[in-house]
């Protein structure tokens, strides 16, 4: 057995065992592997496991392991800059930090005339100078859902954050804002949170993906 699988093997059983103490089905917790300045050949070497879709921070760096392991899909979850729009919505086959309406309006525009469509999610912080990662507050978020209205090219698949650490608390919040909006849209919403340290208090809060960096391909 490779590192590589014997990590993914650990992951796999501490997904399951937080499943078992919560009494939520595996199936329904997404693993996605964060292969930020992680080499080509490791996520290569991912996909002949299995996997076939990768978090990335940067969209240079995103790009360029896209031409190295071709045939993957990669998904943005670094902060992006509106001068980067058209760049992350060609290579990127989803955009997981959507925070702003300026952003959302420009990345519409930029849908409609690259004819794609791509899922979105809408980053959120609730933490506000605490964290500094971006993200959208409450009051924020409102104006991202009026900026996309809808549009059936962004399609919003739930929310992502990176709550401050140690305060599973945290994700309890999200939860519950996952529930305002789930009633408000009518529908369901997904929920990305939890990473390498913190995937247990996570996925018992209802976390529907965890993004794995250095627990799935070891230290960067
Ligand atoms: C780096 C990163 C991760 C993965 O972090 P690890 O602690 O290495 O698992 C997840 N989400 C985001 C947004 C990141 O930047």
């Amino acid at each position: 057995m490779s590192q590589l699988e014997a990590r993914i093997a650990r992951l796999r059983s501490r997904i399951q065992r937080a499943c078992e103490n919560c009494g939520r089905n595996p199936a329904d917790v997404e693993l996605l592997p964060v292969s930020k300045r992680q080499p080509p050949a490791l996520v290569r070497e991912a996909a002949a496991l299995g996997f076939s879709r990768f978090g990335e921070n940067y969209v240079q760096e995103g790009i360029l392991k896209g031409q190295e392991a071709p045939g993957l899909e990669f998904v943005l979850i670094g902060p992006l800059q509106r001068n980067k729009a058209r760049t992350a919505l060609t290579h990127f086959q989803q955009i997981m930090t959507v925070d702003r309406p300026e952003l959302a309006t420009r990345l519409r525009a930029l849908a409609q005339e690259l004819d794609v469509v791509r899922g979105i999610w809408l980053q959120v912080d609730l933490w506000g100078e605490e964290t500094k990662v971006g993200g959208a507050d409450a009051g924020g978020l409102e104006a991202v859902f009026q900026a996309l209205e809808g549009d059936p090219r962004l399609p919003v698949q739930g929310f992502m954050a990176i709550p401050p650490p140690e305060d599973p608390g945290s994700f309890h919040a999200l939860a519950r804002l996952r529930e305002t909006w789930e009633q408000r849209e009518g529908r369901r919403l997904r929920l990305s949170m939890g990473m390498s340290g913190d995937m247990e208090d996570a996925i018992r809060a209802g976390s529907d993906q965890v993004r794995i960096g250095t627990a799935f391909f070891g230290s960067r």
